[in-house]
């Protein structure tokens, strides 16, 4: 069946006891078990190892991304937690995107380094990149494609061959373009992630994450981690989310075609130094974008004439758009990621790595197009 008939029925059924159409919220800490020896025979035990609102969560994240399983978590960092405890190991290596969510840098360098495990933070956009970072105890790539916040796009299939090669786990965080625009594990990645926080729940209403695994082998090897850590995703927010799912392509194409639309009116902007968008042409990637999804999604990122200063009187200025973080919201947001989202990058790295000072991140959401460039031209005319 299409994506837009699975988005809403895949993973749930109505209740057997009333006919609800929707899952419930099984608020329940235990589940009673018909007798010792039919212990599990309903498939619940103890809401930290499984619960069914969750699972019907789990069960549709699963179906849309072509996985065997999905594991749902708290938020989109104990997902990515989760993947890099699964697979790594005291002594192991790992390759992870040069450019990532703040936060994924941050528990690399900071936490599990601390119980070593050797990062090397690759530009995945160069595939021969990450083949020559590639060593002997190489256990996971970890690719963030489109990167937050640069937008950059690594090549998942190029990459995905040479972990196969390396006898790695290719981990993908699929959190910017969802499952609507892009396939990881179709294009031969091993795991597909996201933070759920963003366009899966859509509605700024929760935090949660989630691991999708191609294999049986992954797929166990999360849930130990899932079950052991503690890190499960609470049943009201798997009905948040639930809900949110069931309109993700309709809220993906009206916000992609926006975003189009306003990096175009930016690119064409005098006030405005640079744009990037994978949708334009101009975009370095532009080919690979076409090729590896089938949309462009809802994210982009300008620099304002006048650098650092003038972005932030635009942040601070601009009507409709909420200086906030979070993203892929129907409320559509603006941040400056170096002293929001990735504030706890060092500003070396950062300039390394193209996040320079004056990024103005923009997440477009569903208020009118018009709107929002109008509320980009005003603040503009401020600056
Ligand atoms: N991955 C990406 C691409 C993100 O943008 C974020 C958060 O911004 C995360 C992971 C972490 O997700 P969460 O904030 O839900 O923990």
């Amino acid at each position: 069946m299409g994506f837009r008939t699975r988005q809403i029925h895949a993973g749930v059924t109505p209740d057997p006891i009333t006919g609800s159409i929707l899952t419930p919220i099984y608020q329940s800490t235990t589940y009673v078990q018909p007798s010792v020896d039919e212990y599990l025979s309903k498939g619940f035990t103890y809401s930290r190892s499984g619960n069914p609102t969750v699972k019907a969560l789990e069960n549709k994240i699963a179906d849309l991304e072509g996985g065997v399983d999905c594991a749902c978590f708290g938020t989109g960092m104990s997902a990515v937690l989760a993947t890099m405890l699964a697979f790594l190991e005291a002594g192991a290596h790992a390759i992870v995107s040069d450019v990532a969510y703040g936060g994924t840098y941050r528990l690399s360098t900071k936490i599990l380094s601390r119980f070593g495990i050797d990062y090397t933070f690759a530009d995945t956009a160069d595939p021969d990149a990450v083949a020559a970072a590639v060593r002997d105890n190489t256990k996971l790539i970890f690719t963030e494609t489109p990167a937050n916040p640069t937008m950059k796009c690594s090549d998942i299939a190029a990459i995905s061959e040479i972990a196969t090669k390396a006898g790695a786990v290719h981990v993908v965080d699929n959190t910017f373009l969802t499952p609507y625009y892009q396939l990881p594990l179709d294009l031969g990645a091993d795991i597909s992630l996201h933070s759920t926080t963003k366009y899966m729940d859509g509605h700024n209403a929760t935090v949660g994450g989630a691991v999708v695994s191609k294999t049986d082998e992954h797929a166990e090897a999360v849930r130990f981690i899932q079950n052991s850590t503690g890190t499960i995703m609470s049943p009201q927010v798997a009905w948040l989310t639930l809900q949110g799912c069931k309109t993700l392509s309709v809220r993906m194409d009206y916000q992609s075609a926006s975003a189009m639309a306003i990096a175009e009116f930016l690119e064409a902007h005098p006030k405005v130094e640079q744009v990037a968008y994978p949708g334009l042409e101009s975009f370095a990637q532009h080919e690979l974008s076409k090729r590896q999804a089938s949309g462009f999604g809802a994210m982009l990122w300008f620099e304002v004439t006048g650098g650092v200063a003038a972005g932030k009187k635009l942040m601070d200025n601009i009507k409709v758009w909420s200086l906030a973080e979070n993203l892929g919201s129907v409320e559509s947001l603006i941040t400056h990621p170096v002293t929001m989202t990735h504030a706890d990058v060092e500003p070396a790295e950062r300039a390394r790595v193209g996040i320079i000072d004056g990024l103005v991140r923009a997440s477009v959401g569903l208020e009118d197009t018009e709107d929002l460039i109008d509320a980009l031209a005003a603040a503009l005319d401020q600056v």
